[in-house]
């Protein structure tokens, strides 16, 4: 009973915590240690991080302590040894959000090195290492043979842009063209006040293999566009969007859904000092925009008059799939490095703080 109460006082915002297993690279540097020593699972929905001389929990209200130790809530909690299918299955539900004709926006929040891309994209061309982006798609285009026999008919179209600097860029045009083209979010004029970026490519997606070919279209572009490709994605968000209209032959009936999968910038404190110019601007963007968007979480869960989603591109782009019955899920991703504690609680207290 309180737990259903809880839930229905969060409204639409779910809150995932996956900690990433340690490397085999990492598990030779620690000597073949292959334990996490400052994280233990406590259940389905519960971690603990153990108290530790580098940690004060005394920084971060509102934290239960159990036995000395500190104990994370979540939705869900995801160890090492949990499966991309497993963390699919307990978003699936909000594919069909989608296809029923929600809003849906998941985020892959965490550091740089802590599972973001993996549990968004994952490995290409390996079934069990695939991420939520393809799983994404295979479920919809299994989906739809249902409902077809029901009368339903969808179109899917996907979108795939990155936020960076406040500015935004098409993954699926060649770098060479978006040089010259104006990304501008606009509204469109229907009944269902959407966002749109203007000049950006809409492909029409006819097959859940098409999609593989979108997603490295997109990886070329982005490797041709970065002298450094790993810290320009750590320092960007990429946005894959997927719109589902259905149309019902029998009944007339139609709806719309959109569903944004976000790789978000690293949200490793980056620090200005030392920083000039554009490295810092740079640096001031991202940070400001990841708080930004747990601004806008947080405001929306506690469902305040004001939600400042004009503060950042990210926010303003996604205003119509935040908020009103539209679903949110954080996938908060942590590292087991026992180097980057600090990170992890910055990652999990955020999570305290949108939860
Ligand atoms: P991020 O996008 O947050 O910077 P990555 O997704 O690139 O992090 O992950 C960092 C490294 O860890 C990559 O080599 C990735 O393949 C690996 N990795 C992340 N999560 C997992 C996982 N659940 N299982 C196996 N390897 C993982
Ligand atoms: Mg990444």
């Amino acid at each position: 009973k309180l737990h259903n109460l809880v839930l229905e006082l969060k409204g639409n915002i779910r809150v995932f915590c996956r900690v990433r297993p340690l490397l085999k690279e990492e598990i030779a540097n620690n000597g073949g240690l292959d334990i996490i020593p400052h994280i233990s699972f406590l259940d389905e929905k519960s971690l603990e991080v153990i108290k530790n001389p580098n940690f004060d929990g005394s920084s971060i209200s509102g934290l239960k302590a159990r036995n000395n130790n500190y104990e994370f809530n979540f939705d869900r909690v995801f160890s090492p040894s949990s499966s991309q299918a497993d963390v699919f299955e307990e978003m699936s539900q909000l594919v069909q959000s989608a296809l029923d004709g929600y809003n849906v926006c998941v985020f892959a929040y965490g550091q740089t090195g802590s599972g973001k891309t993996y549990t968004m994209e994952g490995v290409y061309n390996d079934s069990d290492s695939e991420g939520m982006i393809p799983r994404t798609v295979s479920h919809i285009f299994e989906t739809l043979d249902d409902f077809k026999e029901k009368g339903w008919n969808y179109t899917i179209e996907a979108s795939f842009l990155e936020i960076y600097n406040e500015s935004i860029r098409d993954l699926l045009a060649s770098p060479k063209d978006v040089k010259n083209i104006n990304y501008d979010i606009k509204f469109t004029d229907g009944k269902k006040q959407d966002t749109y970026v203007t000049n950006l490519k809409v492909i029409p997606v006819e097959s859940a293999s098409h999609i593989y070919s979108l997603l490295s279209i997109a990886q070329k572009h982005r490797a041709v566009a970065a002298t450094n490709m790993n810290e320009r994605s750590s320092r960007s968000h990429s946005v894959f969007q997927l719109r589902l209209k259905g149309r019902n032959e029998k009944t007339e009936e139609a709806c719309e859904g959109n569903l944004n999968l976000v790789d978000l910038a690293g949200s490793e404190r980056l620090k200005d000092s030392g920083s000039e110019g554009a490295r810092l601007t740079e640096t001031q963007s991202i940070n400001s925009s990841l708080a930004n968007l747990g601004n806008v979480i947080m405001a929306l869960g506690q469902k305040q008059n004001y939600i400042p989603y004009r503060n950042s591109k990210l926010t303003q782009l996604l205003q119509n799939s935040l908020g009103g019955n539209s679903k949110t899920l954080m996938l908060v991703n942590v590292s087991p490095l026992d180097s980057s504690l600090n990170e992890t609680l910055n990652s999990l207290r955020f999570a305290t703080k949108v939860n």
